[in-house]
């Protein structure tokens, strides 16, 4: 429109604040992140997309986010590929225009519950002390942790770890979706409405999902998806030097070595968390 009058674009050095480990923009780079995962990355999605210790799934979202990559190009040359991979990785862009269809035909659901559970989320004063643990990853489950310290460092978390921070702060600990939604709006590179807020809500069972009530337990997933602990160490120095056994309950050290790892104890007991949230869900 001739009213809205051209700025020049801020270079990234103009930019304060900024984490040096965000992906760089723009087409170029888009397309050449493609042809890198097309080439080393897409035969072994089915197996490996879950798996957190390692780098399995594409980081392509931000792209899509800021369109400098069309999903019907990426479905066309995962196709070229062809294999089990290719398959796998277009049933996920897919969830993406799932999202765009159930918001266009709901778009109050952007702010509001898609399917009430009647839930009377814990308050802003009561959660306020484990909201702040949960955002800052000091939780004391060492999963959540590394997941929440990693979208702070990288604008970008893995999708098995944000069903899991999402599953524990809106079921464990009991705090309204929009809470969480408004924090990864906030870090997330690849922050959308549309997908942001719908998988909160699937997360929280307030949305698409067919299993509504589930709770993801932190320390189950940490074995399954993070079984030698590559992903925790990582994200969580503390933990470094922590054998696999312990590093997903490092509260079962001996006392004297937990002690010294200066690593928060669990701001809730899992139980506990499980009994609040199937309580007010009716439940118990
Ligand atoms: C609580 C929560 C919040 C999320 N917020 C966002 C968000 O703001 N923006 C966003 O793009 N995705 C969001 N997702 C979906 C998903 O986690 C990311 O798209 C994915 O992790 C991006 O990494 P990738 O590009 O390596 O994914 P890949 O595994 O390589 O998948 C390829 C593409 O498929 C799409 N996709 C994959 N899974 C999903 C999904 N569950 N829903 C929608 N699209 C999907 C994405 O466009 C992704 O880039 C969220 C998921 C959860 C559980």
């Amino acid at each position: 429109p001739e009213a809205v009058r051209g700025e020049p674009l801020p270079s990234r050095d103009d930019l304060s604040g900024l984490s040096p480990a965000l992906p760089a923009g723009g087409e170029k780079a888009g397309r050449e992140r493609l042809s890198r995962w097309l080439r080393s990355g897409l035969a072994a999605y089915e197996d490996r997309h879950d798996d957190l210790g390692g780098d399995g799934t594409s980081r392509l979202s931000p792209h899509l986010h800021f369109g400098t990559l069309s999903p019907v190009e990426l479905v066309r040359r995962a196709r070229e590929h062809g294999g089990a991979g290719a398959e796998a990785f277009v049933r996920q862009l897919c969830w993406r225009d799932f999202h765009h269809q159930v918001l266009a035909a709901r778009p109050d659901a952007s702010v509001r519950d898609y399917r009430t559970r009647d839930d009377h989320w814990r308050g802003p004063d009561e959660a306020a002390g484990d909201v702040a643990a949960w955002r800052e990853g000091r939780t004391g489950y060492p999963l959540v942790d590394a997941a929440m310290r990693q979208l702070r460092h990288e604008g970008w978390m893995h999708n098995r770890a944000r069903l899991l921070v999402a599953s524990f702060l809106t079921k464990t600990l009991y705090v309204d979706w929009r809470t969480g939604a408004r924090h990864f709006l906030d870090l997330l590179v690849d922050g959308d409405v549309v997908n942001n807020q719908l998988n909160w809500q699937w997360a929280a069972g307030t949305g698409t999902d067919t299993r509504p009530h589930r709770v993801l337990n932190p320390v189950v997933q940490g074995k399954r998806y993070d079984p030698d602990g590559t992903y925790v160490r990582r994200w969580v120095p503390e933990l470094r030097d922590v054998e696999a056994r312990f590093v997903h309950e490092p509260w079962r050290l001996p006392e004297e070595r937990r002690a010294g790892l200066a690593y928060p104890h669990p701001v809730v007991d899992l139980a506990e968390g499980l009994a609040r949230f199937k309580h007010a869900r009716g439940r118990d």
